[in-house]
């Protein structure tokens, strides 16, 4: 069994009386940064609100991802909430990329400063929802056997929750320890001379590698395809610097809105052929060396959509990496060939490349040597068995979609959330579902939030569902359900969006593709995240207010048991 699937107990008492109330206005699903800002936005509206979350105590992917090197790779001050001036004014991020532990305290932190413990249930993990058609509410099922019931459901379940493990023979009767990455033992992990393998190469492997290849025995590397990478850069934050930023946040945020990954960096929009060859390395040069993912998204916008133009970048990033690895064969292994830079999320890297000058750190190429099974001791590969003491398995999620899949949702008609995006997800703005009434989700599948700094989406979406609540408890409806027509529209607007982007041809969770999920191996492209860029996403979503909520229908039922509901009369 690989490690992290017991469930430890609530580290947190839930608030009793919260607790043992089986019906509530809004449930709120989840506990991670998009699910405490939603929490937050509805305890100052007063609403008869909690939220459920099936991990021990709060946090998402924070709480979860502990493996070394874990941190963000959005500059912190970017990656907090802007909600609150006085939270940012008090927090000091003490590193550009702050590192989990940081990260996990930040989030504690606000949810203390704002007392949103109370409205908090751990190890509350939801199964099923089901929508009543005639009382227009959702009935829960949770896990401990509480059956409850909401007029709304929002989703705050993550877009990157669900781990997959490699279908291979013999996991269970591994004899030393393995885990997921996601599933990081809470306690120290001692290291320190065993014989480590890390299966996966994808950004989170990377952090790994290159924070645990000189403290362990032997690293053994088990690579299916290589990733492209480029230099973190990391460093502290002063108490000048950390001044600085605060003076400055009005800016940040306001940089992160126009540009459309929503961070600071924007791109280049000088055409990638209107200057010389010499004016591109100059560019590539100087981002390269800087913090962050500007040297993806500050870079020429054609490296994203024109094949010549990435074939050039990418021609350019490989050189990079022969420079900084010593072993002129190891290094072409790690040059990724079937895909070019950035049409994959890109990871940052401290010390990845490095690693592999060192002796204890072995690169194994599972793409000429496929792994065929787990042994007691270690691994084996079509040509020969390796011991290891601890399997790390840094193998992906089953992205986006993963984590509605493993709540059994029934809509309209008892219509299956996950029957209809077998083929991939289909929404009205990535945040509500035709047939599904009432059932929001501030970063869906297609929302904005998927291919942008995640908070900084996070608290878009977040706004946009609180104010369509806020629209219905004014006027007295108890149902928004949007259009197929207007689900149609927009998904094909997303569709549409894939059609320019070279990021179309990867197999990555862009597209929906992971060989461990059955279904998801052959990589049928998955219209996934919406690719327009903040500013239109932000735009569309807005236009759809302006005119009404366009594309949204909405209805009241005026029965008593059903009014008795509406939040004026659910405050306790
Ligand atoms: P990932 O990018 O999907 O990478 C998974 C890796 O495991 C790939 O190298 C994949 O190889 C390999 N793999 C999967 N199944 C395998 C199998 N059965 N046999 C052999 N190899 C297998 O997952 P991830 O690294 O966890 O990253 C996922 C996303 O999380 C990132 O793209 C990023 O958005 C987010 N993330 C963010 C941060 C951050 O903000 N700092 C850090 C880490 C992750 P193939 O490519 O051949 O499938």
């Amino acid at each position: 069994m690989t490690e992290g699937t017991k469930t430890p107990p609530d580290k947190t008492p839930p608030d009793k009386a919260r607790r043992d109330k089986s019906h509530y206005e809004v449930i709120v699903i989840g506990a991670g940064v998009a699910g405490i800002y939603q929490i937050k936005r509805l305890a100052d509206l007063g609403v008869d609100a909690t939220m459920l979350d099936g991990a021990p105590d709060l946090g998402g992917t924070w709480y979860r991802n502990r493996y070394p090197g874990a941190r963000f790779d959005s500059e912190s001050y970017t990656y907090g909430y802007s909600f609150s001036r006085e939270l940012l004014n008090e927090w000091h991020w003490k590193e550009r990329f702050s590192g989990q532990p940081e990260n996990l305290r930040y989030l504690n932190h606000v949810a203390d400063k704002f007392d949103l413990r109370k409205y908090m249930q751990f190890n509350a993990k939801v199964e099923a929802a089901q929508f009543d058609e005639a009382e227009h509410l959702w009935r829960l099922r949770v896990a401990d056997g509480r059956e409850l019931t909401c007029r709304f459901v929002i989703l705050a379940i993550g877009l990157l929750s669900t781990p997959t493990l490699p279908r291979l023979e013999g996991m269970e009767s591994f004899k030393g320890r393995s885990f997921h990455t996601f599933y990081w033992p809470h306690e120290p992990v001692e290291m320190a001379g065993k014989k480590v393998a890390i299966i996966g190469t994808g950004a989170t492997a990377i952090q790994v590698i290159g924070e645990i290849a000189d403290k362990v025995g032997e690293l053994t590397v088990f690579q299916r395809r290589p990733n492209w990478a480029a230099p973190l850069n990391n460093g502290p934050i002063s108490d000048e610097e950390m001044a600085d930023i605060r003076a400055r946040y009005d800016d940040i945020f306001a940089a992160c809105a126009r540009s459309p990954g929503g961070f600071e960096h924007e791109p280049d929009r000088r055409g990638f052929y209107e200057v010389t060859r010499e004016e591109r390395l100059a560019l590539w040069e100087k981002l390269y060396d800087e913090p962050g993912f500007g040297i993806w998204l500050s870079n020429f916008r054609e490296i994203f959509t024109d094949e010549a133009a990435n074939a050039e970048f990418s021609a350019y990033i490989a050189e990079r990496i022969r420079r900084r690895v010593k072993d002129p064969v190891t290094a072409e292994k790690l040059i990724p060939k079937d895909h070019g830079f950035g049409v994959q999320r890109v990871p940052l890297e401290t010390n990845y490349f490095e690693a592999y000058n060192r002796d204890n750190v072995h690169l194994v190429d599972i793409s000429e040597t496929p792994l065929e099974r787990v042994t007691e001791t270690g691994l084996r590969t079509s040509v020969r068995d390796y011991d290891f003491d601890i399997i790390i398995y840094s193998t992906g999620f089953d992205a986006i979609t993963g984590a509605f899949d493993q709540i059994d949702i029934s809509g309209i008609g008892g219509e299956k959330l996950f029957d209809k995006w077998q083929d991939g997800p289909s929404t009205f703005l990535g945040m509500l579902v035709h047939g599904f009434p009432n059932l929001l989700m501030p970063t869906g599948p297609q929302s904005g939030s998927a291919s942008t700094n995640f908070p900084r989406g996070i608290e878009t979406g977040v706004n946009w569902c609180t104010d369509l609540l806020q629209h219905m408890w004014d006027r007295g409806y108890t149902s928004a359900d949007p259009t197929f027509a207007a689900q149609e529209r927009w998904s094909a607007h997303v569709t549409k969006m894939y059609a320019i982007m070279l990021m179309r041809k990867a197999k990555s969770w862009f597209t929906g593709y992971n060989s461990n999920v059955p279904g998801h191996e052959h990589g049928k492209v998955r219209y996934f995240v919406y690719n327009g860029g903040t500013p239109k996403y932000v735009a569309a979503i807005n236009d759809v207010v302006a005119k009404g909520y366009e594309g949204i229908v909405f209805a009241s039922n005026a029965r008593p048991s059903v009014q008795r509901a509406l939040r004026s009369s659910a405050a306790e």
